[in-house]
């Protein structure tokens, strides 16, 4: 299948782009990497009449620490995310997260802009950004508004972003000492969209976690920062504080059942990764510095 005719304009600054979208409002779609919106024009779930092209924009592009935080301008690809020094340093959860998204063709393309605005409850990035405190920075005509990550995907493929706004970038704030993460999804191949995942973020400091944010995807209609996390920071990780978590984890998810998994075999995937993110992150030398090498 084809897409219906549109209108294309690309856009030659941000300016430039917000006054396209604000004159056509919800007639017109924000093209960037275009590997989640040409699929689904092509397949006529969305039929655009204008389609603003910001691919070329470079003031959107880019990663680089400013002040205390790292900020990611929205065009920034999945692979430039995955080769930089300043992610590996700084988000290497990200790092690791990006080599799980689609294929090399596709992270060639997509962008991180892109799969924030796409809003897609099985995608790694947004819990990513759940997970490392991202604050999402959007800018319309009136002037920018930064919306922390826990409030910005409200549902299936629908965030805070206005029609007539643009993404314009990610921060991060810098990883403190003892920041540790953990990453697994279940996936019927690598690169295809998870079943059920786990990006975790944690400090951690002898015998316990200072921090710890459990961001799961695919378990509900938006990313999920689990409440679970409470039940283990601060505290001595024993079987049984670890069983309470886990009932805790249990309890406040809302799974969906689709052709792959059902809802029960996705709880339990979410505790099967929960296990196996406390073990591994217990198991880094800052949480037990005595034990011998
Ligand atoms: P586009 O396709 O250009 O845009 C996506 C949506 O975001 C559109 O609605 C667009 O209007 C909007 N948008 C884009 N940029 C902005 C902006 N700056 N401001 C406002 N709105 C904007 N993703 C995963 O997370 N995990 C996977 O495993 C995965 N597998 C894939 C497999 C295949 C075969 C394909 C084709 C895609 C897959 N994807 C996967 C999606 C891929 O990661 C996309 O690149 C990403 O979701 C969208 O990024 P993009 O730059 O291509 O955005």
């Amino acid at each position: 299948m084809k897409a219906a005719a549109f209108n294309y304009a690309r856009a030659a600054s941000v300016s430039d782009a917000l006054e396209l979208l604000q004159a056509h409002g919800e007639r017109a779609k924000v093209l960037a990497g275009g590997q989640s919106l040409m699929p689904a024009m092509n397949l006529r779930l969305i039929s655009p009449e204008l389609v603003v092209d910001i691919s070329e924009l470079a003031e959107l592009r880019g990663i680089a620490v400013s002040g205390d935080v790292l900020r990611i301008g929205a065009l920034t690809r999945h692979v430039d995310l995955a080769r930089s020094p300043e992610i590996f340093r700084h988000a290497a959860l990200l790092g690791e997260a990006v080599t799980h998204v689609a294929h090399p063709a596709i992270r060639n393309r997509g962008t991180l802009g892109g799969s924030l605005a796409q809003g897609d409850p099985a995608s790694e990035l947004p819990a990513c950004m759940l997970a490392l405190r991202a604050t999402i920075v959007v800018r319309g005509r009136a002037g920018e508004r930064r919306i922390e990550a826990e409030d910005f995907f409200t549902g299936i493929y629908q965030t805070a972003l206005g029609a007539e706004e643009l993404l314009i970038a990610v921060e991060l704030p810098l990883a403190s000492k003892g920041s540790v993460h953990f990453f697994q999804e279940f996936a019927r191949r690598h690169g295809d969209y998870a079943i059920t995942g786990l990006a975790a973020q944690a400090v951690v400091e002898t015998g316990s976690f200072a921090d710890l944010r459990l961001a799961f995807f695919a378990v509900g209609d938006r990313p999920l920062l689990a409440k679970a996390a409470a039940k283990l920071t601060g505290v001595a990780v024993t079987e049984a504080v670890l069983a309470d978590a886990c009932s805790t984890l249990s309890d406040e998810l809302d799974p969906h059942d689709d052709q792959q998994a059902t809802a029960s075999m996705r709880r339990h995937l979410a505790n099967v990764l929960l296990k196996r993110c406390v073990a591994a992150l217990m198991d880094h030398p800052d949480f037990a510095p005595e034990r011998p090498a």
